[in-house]
């Protein structure tokens, strides 16, 4: 019987972040020849980037950790019910040295093509520093929100002083004591930023396009005590996740908006007002995410404590957004956000009234006139879901661009597998549960349905898995369908596609990226996929491979 050729791994994933670690741990469990190939120089995607100052969980701490193994969990101490980046990165590292997968991770191993060859149904990658490897199975764990996107703004090369994007802060920290700091965007991360750097910098301008809705953290400490009683609890912590949509602690009310009395939805939203984390979104009427009126009401009860918050009013209607309504848009949780604004230093500058016109050496110039600025930064977002997958040229059978594939919008079978792409795995992919879901909870769960893919595949001698064009075109429209009860849809936000950065993912077109059906549903979705025995997933066994090398390298 011929040989396949041979491949350099089975299994290679991309991207060492908080999908890459728990898929790497899961593949060596079992054996397979895998490794990680990660861009930057150490392990750790989001919280080893964006180290910008305030940057921190809004999921809580403990919701947010792996849930698979009972000894990690009884170890780790957060600290803080909302962790901070340094102390999350510390986590990670925790985790993958704990488990001995930092050897099975190659650092500064930036993917730039990755190309299927159908005749030998292998993988070839292409690396910037020019090397080549093959694999029979490719694991993009790129993360969601790993493209930062830059604005368009003339002259960005003229600046003298430091700029740069928030997710590229500098690792050595940058003293803004004594500065003027110019920050654009007022988005979850802005949001986080201003707060803490108003209290450093000299002076602080906000350049600010659109507001963003955004209610109290309400982070604190976490005792001995209360994590000793966390422990103890986290079968029932993970329980409640699954069965919430959004896979937090959360569970949305069960009463509706409009069965209760103005009273009782006031006396509901002063307590979410004043709890931590989401509870103010997700604890919410169900009515806030679909109907008018209801969002409506909410948003201006959120409206008037922004009003209570800000001194000044002028300041205050800024602030309240005007084009959309609370929760639509992915909700920043702030800590003190709105008190900046009470500040001498601190200057909101509306560059929707005074548009942005270029970047001098010395600062912004808006309609109204020079900003003289020390340093800029860009807190301008993301190339959100498929930019990350942009950035890399992944060519499936008959060379087929994903790029191009997904330019008008991703269409995707579970947002785990392409038609067209096989073996192309998506523990997190667009349109996948974990999207729009606590994250963490979403990925453990493609992971885990990817390992399952994989040894069923194992099981029945399988060498490619291909969703077909039917399945991949019904999930996408059990995603398209979801959109249309959701008032998200109106909004100009990444859930929606938006990005004024990217062209052609300018506002007009909804591209739907995000699955909203909730995790308890996709839960079972995907569960009832897998039973099926992979219903909408087509296997095929390579006539050209041995079977005694299959077994071996998927042993
Ligand atoms: P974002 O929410 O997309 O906000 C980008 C901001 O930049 C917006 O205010 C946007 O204004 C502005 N902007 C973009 N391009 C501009 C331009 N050309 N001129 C002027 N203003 C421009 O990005 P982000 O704040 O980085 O947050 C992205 C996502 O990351 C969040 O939604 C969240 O999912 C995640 N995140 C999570 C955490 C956490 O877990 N704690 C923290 C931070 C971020 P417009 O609104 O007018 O477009």
């Amino acid at each position: 019987m011929t040989q396949r050729p041979e491949t350099d791994y089975e299994v290679i994933v991309i991207g060492a972040g908080v999908a890459g670690i728990y898929q790497i741990k899961r593949l060596i469990d079992i054996g397979i020849r895998a490794t990680v190939l990660e861009g930057s120089d150490n392990l750790g995607g989001t919280w080893y980037n964006n180290r910008y100052p305030g940057a921190r969980f809004d999921s809580e701490s403990y919701t947010y950790g792996y849930s698979f193994s009972d000894e990690l969990l009884n170890e780790w101490h957060w600290k803080e019910r909302f962790s901070s980046q340094p102390e999350n990165l510390k986590y990670l590292n925790y985790v993958a040295d704990k488990f001995d997968l930092r050897r099975h991770m190659q650092f500064n191993s930036k993917v730039e093509a990755a190309h299927y060859n159908e005749e030998h149904g292998i993988w070839h990658l292409s690396l910037a520093d020019g090397r080549k490897m093959s694999s029979r199975f490719v694991i993009m764990a790129i993360g969601l929100l790993s493209q930062p996107t830059l604005p368009n703004i003339e002259g960005m090369e003229d600046f003298k002083g430091p700029s740069f994007h928030t997710y590229y802060w500098p690792h050595e920290g940058i003293d803004l004591k004594g500065k003027k700091v110019g920050i654009i965007g007022t988005g979850a991360t802005a949001i986080q930023i201003i707060p803490v750097i108003a209290e450093e910098a000299d002076e602080l301008y906000v350049f600010q396009r659109r507001p963003n809705w955004s209610a109290p953290l309400n982070n604190s400490p976490i005792s001995d005590e209360e994590m000793a009683d966390i422990r103890s609890r986290y079968d029932e912590i993970f329980e409640t996740c699954s069965l919430s949509p959004g896979g937090f602690v959360h569970r949305i009310d069960p009463r509706s908006f409009y069965e209760v009395s103005r009273e009782e939805r006031l006396a509901l939203w002063d307590k979410l007002y004043d709890e931590p984390g989401f509870g103010i979104w997700l604890a919410n009427f169900r009515e806030i995410f679909m109907d008018e009126a209801a969002n409506e009401e909410f948003s201006e009860y959120i409206a008037d404590r922004i009003r209570q918050r800000v001194n000044d009013p002028v300041t205050a209607d800024k602030l309240i957004p005007k084009d959309h309504g609370f929760g639509v848009q992915r909700v920043p949780l702030e800590t003190r956000y709105f008190e900046a604004y009470n500040r001498d230093n601190v200057h909101l500058i509306d560059i929707q009234e005074n548009p942005l016109e270029r970047v001098t050496e010395t600062g912004l110039r808006t309609a109204a006139g020079d900003h003289d600025l020390d340093v800029i930064i860009y807190s301008t977002g993301f190339d959100a879901m498929t930019g990350a997958f942009d950035h890399i040229d992944i060519r499936g059978v008959g060379g087929a661009s994903l790029k191009d594939k997904w330019f008008e919008a991703p269409a995707t079978f579970l947002g785990m597998m392409v038609h067209d792409y096989p073996n192309l795995l998506m523990p997190n992919g667009p349109q996948s549960g974990s999207a729009s879901t606590n994250y963490p909870r979403g990925i453990e769960s493609g992971v885990n349905w990817i390992m399952d893919l994989l040894e069923f595949m194992h099981e029945h001698g399988y060498t490619r898995a291909e969703p077909t064009e039917e399945a991949e075109q019904q999930w996408t429209a059990e995603v398209v369908e979801m959109y249309k009860i959701m008032l998200m849809r109106k909004a100009k936000s990444w859930f929606t596609g938006y990005n004024s950065n990217v062209k052609g993912h300018e506002a007009g077109r909804v591209r739907h990226l995000v699955y909203n059906g909730g995790t308890p549903k996709y839960m079972a979705r995907i569960n009832t996929v897998a039973a099926s025995g992979y219903d909408g997933v087509r296997f095929d066994t390579d006539p050209a491979v041995d079977e005694k090398e299959t077994a071996r390298s998927l042993a």
